[in-house]
């Protein structure tokens, strides 16, 4: 099968920056992803696709290869499995908490990959920082629209001073000399098999290659210093209490140039005065007056956004439940919407006058005001079945 052009493939110019490469990724990456086309091979194909393309295209050696030799300069050129060609699924996800970092995309809907960072087999530099975990109360009409919230966080940040090196200046980071610089040594032991190499994490620099001689008077040699951060988080429509989303990169950093943390939003939701949410569903109890259930009426309800006017035909019992389509929650992986559900509930007074007594008993004998259900008046129970089904 002839491979597509990587710029045809994210929709960009051959000159493109790295910021409309990532951009554009961003967006093929979201159309195709498999959370929205649940069961569409097609859709995964092209998800796949955008990846490679983007894995090329964001890498400037491998682009420049690609620029000039076009797909066989790419591909099984590859070290290990990181070449050209990232078919796995696992590996795509575990990707986007470091092209996405500064968002909740990646992470968020491939359910938390923050963990895997880190490619095994290279130099570590520092001390990964940790993640943080802070709660966020949204209203209703938040979590119904979708919202940015700049939160302010206390967490360790990178040392200005040193760039978070942690050394005082350029002349007190110096290349370890035990392992070269490479943060691995081999030891070579006799054994009865013959001579066997090891190799291990070099002692002397703790696998970062390098050592500091004069340690950065900020920061006492750490890289990092505790502050604070003011963070924008993009909160998608539809959250749930308890749902927890994961911004990359936005945890604690580490120490002396270490990854930094996650940050891990913990949402709860503000309770509603009239309202009550139930899944997706809005629920809203309407109390009507005994006249105007028997008169009918226009009455007004609350809804998430605003208020809204519905018509309460003549003889509305008890129980009735109307429905307001798509007045409820989105859902967050799809174009899903809840309904407003509008409980009715007939005012009985409990205190009467002697007048309004006298009249009571005079309706209570008329035929029309003994109960008659017909067929049509499902029990109450039947019809709270049928609107969640
Ligand atoms: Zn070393
Ligand atoms: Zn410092």
């Amino acid at each position: 099968m002839a491979k597509r052009d990587y710029y045809e493939i994210l929709g960009v110019a051959k000159g493109a920056t790295a910021d409309e490469i990532k951009k554009a990724y961003r967006k093929v990456a979201m159309q195709y992803h498999p959370d929205r086309n649940p069961g569409d091979k097609p859709a995964e194909e092209k998800f796949k696709e955008a990846a490679e393309a983007y894995e090329v295209l964001s890498d400037s050696d491998k682009r420049a290869q690609y620029d000039r030799f076009g797909h066989a300069g790419v591909t099984g050129t590859g070290r290990g499995n990181g070449g050209a060609g990232a078919s796995n699924m696992e590996d795509i996800f575990s990707q986007f908490g470091d092209i996405f970092g500064d968002d909740i995309f990646g992470s968020f809907f491939s359910g938390g990959a923050g963990g895997s960072r880190g490619r095994g087999g290279q130099r570590n530099r520092g001390t990964r920082g940790s993640n943080l975990r802070v709660k966020l109360k949204l209203n209703y009409e938040e979590i119904a629209k979708g919202v940015t919230k700049q939160i302010k966080v206390k967490k360790y940040v990178g040392c200005q001073t040193c760039a978070g090196s942690g050394a005082k200046d350029k002349n007190s980071m110096q290349t370890c000399g035990t392992c070269g610089g490479s943060g691995q040594v081999r030891k070579v032991s006799n054994t009865f098999l013959g001579q066997m190499q090891t190799v291990t994490t070099c002692p002397t620099c703790s696998g970062e290659g390098s050592v500091i001689t004069a340690k950065c008077a900020n920061c006492k040699g750490e890289g990092r210093v505790y502050g604070e951060e003011t963070v924008s988080i993009d909160i998608p429509a539809g959250v749930q209490e308890g749902m927890q989303l994961s911004v990359g990169g936005k945890g604690n950093a580490g120490e002396r140039g270490g990854a930094t943390g996650d940050l891990i939003i913990l949402i709860e939701e503000e309770p509603h005065k009239e309202l009550h949410r139930d899944g997706l569903n809005v629920a809203f109890e309407l109390h009507l007056s005994f006249p105007d259930a028997v008169f009918g009426t226009q009455a007004e309800v609350p809804t998430i956004d605003g208020r809204a006017k519905i018509k309460i035909p003549p003889g509305t019992q008890s129980g009735k439940i109307f429905r307001l389509k798509g007045k409820g929650f989105p859902a967050v992986n799809s174009y899903e919407k809840g309904d407003q559900l509008i409980y009715v509930n007939i005012w009985t007074p409990q205190n009467v006058s002697s007048e309004e007594k006298s009249m009571l008993e005079k309706m209570s004998d008329s035929p029309n005001f003994q109960p008659k259900p017909e067929k049509s008046d499902k029990s109450f129970f039947d019809k709270v079945r049928e609107m969640f089904s």
